[in-house]
């Protein structure tokens, strides 16, 4: 057993873990985070980085390296595969909410090679991988997890446990807490290429969301290649989407030409709404992914989730450093809970839906909307402040 006080422990080193791990650090709290895996992870998966989420990341000198390493977006679409663009918001409307005024394109592996960096800096903070956080029992004073490391099992004993431990989260089976919500029937793919879409496509901006009544798309640019995320038909099996032949085919009716695409990469992916029963069980916290998923149209999961970081790792720090009471720990769930329920969940569900309409005459209204919401300045700059999670974060602060 080992015992340091204050300590938490952090199981997982997406980003919300290695997040969590950079606010306590910065703080002067011990902290061992416990990862899995070998390493951090390569996947290509959260590509959008939102404007406050940006403005919090300002805070620990991370955005400056990000936007140097990723692409500003100003604009969005929303186009329709045949039509083109029916909409096209300007970023630029949120100066004054906002100090970054764009969306940044940039894979989410840079941002926990960029923390991993400063983290290597503090000696009160341990990374360690290859350990697996297994089983999780809790008093009133203290949190104790089991790991599985190379060595063998270990024993730690800490004042509080972050569960970012993904979507499987085992801190939440362990709890015992339900992961309420559905699966989608369909999986999405998304597959990567250097081909340059914007030279075909005319007005292309850097995230367009591309609707259709057969096979809705999205295609969003990273500094090296453009990923395209495609819905699959339910009776696909996963390795009829995945052959060479079924890929090209998606995209060369997205974009006939006399060549085949080269591929980089292509992942299929489950795909869910769920929002954990609890967020909080004592002294154990779930976070990001461990306590809600969504699907990512709208990129809104990792920001969420690092929204989620913020909001756990100030209060956390008022009660350990600052004589707040435990019992303020209780707002992290009532604040980020609603949220992931009434705004993330409702909003990525709300925006598949509109995506994949097939009903003529709702299209056409889903289209009228957009193209009234993007000619009016107040309209869409309301657009844009939901779209780029303002109105949640301002709602989450209101909840006390
Ligand atoms: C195709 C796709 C596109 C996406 N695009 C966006 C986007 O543009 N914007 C956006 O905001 N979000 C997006 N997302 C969602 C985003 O990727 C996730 O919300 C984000 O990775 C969640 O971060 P996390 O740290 O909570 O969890 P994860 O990134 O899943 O990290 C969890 C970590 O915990 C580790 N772990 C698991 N179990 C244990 C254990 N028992 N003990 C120790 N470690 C453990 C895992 O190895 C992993 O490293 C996208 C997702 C997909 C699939």
């Amino acid at each position: 057993m080992t015992a340091l006080t204050p300590h938490v422990l952090i199981a997982g080193a997406g980003p919300v873990g290695m997040m969590s791990a950079l606010v306590l650090g910065r703080a002067g709290i011990h902290v061992t985070l416990y990862e899995a895996s070998s390493g951090l992870s390569r996947d290509l998966r959260a590509s959008t980085f939102h404007p406050p989420t940006l403005d919090m990341l300002a805070q620990y000198g991370l955005t400056a390296a990000l936007v140097e390493q990723g692409l500003v977006a100003r604009f969005t679409q929303q186009r329709d595969r045949t039509q083109g663009v029916i909409a096209e918001f300007d970023l630029s409307q949120l100066a004054g909410l906002t100090d970054h005024p764009f969306r940044l394109q940039c894979e989410q592996w840079k941002l926990t090679d960029l923390i991993m960096a400063q983290l290597a800096q503090m000696p009160h903070v341990s990374v360690v991988f290859n350990s697996r956080i297994e089983s999780v029992s809790q008093t009133s004073d203290s949190v104790s997890v089991q790991t599985q490391q190379e060595d063998g099992r270990h024993s730690v004993q800490a004042d509080y446990l972050i569960g970012a431990d993904g979507a499987w989260s085992a801190v939440r089976t362990q709890l015992g807490i339900a992961f309420e919500g559905y699966t989608y029937p369909e999986r999405f793919l998304v597959v990567s290429t250097p081909f340059e879409f914007a030279d075909h496509m005319p007005q292309l901006s850097y995230v367009n969301y591309c609707s259709d009544p057969q096979e809705w798309c999205v295609l969003l640019r990273v500094p090296t290649l453009w990923r395209v995320l495609f819905p699959t038909k339910e009776d696909e099996t996963d390795d009829q989407v995945l052959t060479d032949a079924s890929i090209q085919a998606r995209l060369h009716r997205l974009l006939p030409q006399p060549q085949n695409y080269t591929l980089v990469h292509r992942t299929l992916y489950k795909v869910h709404q769920r929002v954990a029963q609890k967020f909080r069980a004592g002294r154990v916290f779930l976070a990001g992914d461990a306590a809600h998923i969504n699907n990512p149209l709208g990129g809104m999961g990792m920001n969420g989730g690092v929204h989620d970081a913020m909001n756990l790792c100030e209060k956390l720090l008022g009660v350990m450093q600052h004589g707040a009471p435990e019992s303020s720990l209780d707002l992290y769930e009532k604040q980020r809970r609603t949220i992931a329920i009434e705004y993330i969940n409702a909003s990525t569900a709300r925006n598949k839906k509109e995506i994949e309409e097939r009903d003529p005459v709702l299209r056409q209204k889903n289209h009228d909307e957009l193209r009234a919401l993007a000619a009016d300045p107040a309209s869409s700059l309301a657009y844009l402040r939901k779209t780029s999670m303002i109105d949640a974060l301002e709602r989450a602060k209101a909840l006390t």
